[in-house]
């Protein structure tokens, strides 16, 4: 049997669902208050620098070591963004960024995902996340709206690691080159799903990434009309 149409991945965090207000802002005076608290470009900096040491949390399933490594992760934000050394402050916002009612998904996605799935699309879900990601899908009535859903604390593999994208091949009995992989992390999406053999599209929904030399988008309106330009190999090509 042929399935000419790619399957559509999608990573999660800035890509369909952010916490709002986001870590910059949840980290900064706006929401912590003036109290000794940074600004949120300043904290979002303290951010990046850390993800691109690599020391964002690891997976955590039991919650309450999960709210003492995020209260870690943040007193560390807070710290390196210049703002006041103060642990309660960071438990505060660790204890509201793991609540799934202060996720929301940003409005472009479920017109894209209904469109993607009534075209014929097999949709999916690859996250690097604990496994608390189901209950913020369900809230957000996700859930049922993807074929599959890979999360890296159940799979035991993270992106960009080729393991958790050949998973995911597996599971919709697909080769990675029927697959498209749209994330907003360039080595975590984009590499991971470049080298793993899919076809990798950026979505730069804040502007970050202006020189981006490959397929991008700035939101999800876009995505039928760039997915049936983008050249695949398919299965009904190598006959
Ligand atoms: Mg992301």
């Amino acid at each position: 049997m042929t399935r000419p149409l790619p399957a559509i991945l999608f990573d999660a965090a800035d890509t369909l669902l952010e916490l709002t207000p986001a870590f910059p802002e949840l980290l900064s005076v706006s929401w912590l208050g003036a109290e000794g608290a940074p600004s949120a470009q300043d904290v979002r900096e303290a951010l990046w620098a850390i993800g691109a040491e690599g020391h964002w949390p690891d997976d955590e399933p039991d919650a309450d070591a999960r709210l003492a490594m995020w209260t870690a992760f943040f007193h560390d934000a807070l710290r390196r963004a210049g703002g006041a050394d103060s642990h309660a402050a960071a438990q505060r916002a660790a204890r509201y960024a793991l609540d799934p009612a202060h996720y929301r998904l940003y409005p472009d996605v479920l017109p894209c995902l209904d469109a993607l799935r009534a075209a014929g699309h097999q949709v999916a879900l690859v996250s690097n996340f604990d496994g608390w990601l189901r209950d913020i899908l369900a809230a957000h009535q996700l859930t049922e709206r993807f074929d599959e859903v890979v999360i890296s604390s159940e799979v035991g593999f993270e992106k960009p690691r080729p393991e958790i994208f050949a998973l995911t091949c597996r599971r919709l009995e697909r080769s990675p080159a029927e697959c498209v992989f749209i994330g907003d992390s360039l080595v975590v999406d984009i590499d991971g799903a470049r080298d793993a053999g899919m076809h990798p599209l950026l979505i730069d929904r804040y502007g970050r990434f202006p020189d981006h030399p490959g397929p991008k988008v700035s939101s999800l309106d876009t995505l039928m009309d760039l997915v049936s330009s983008l050249p695949l190999v398919t299965t009904e090509d190598a006959r």
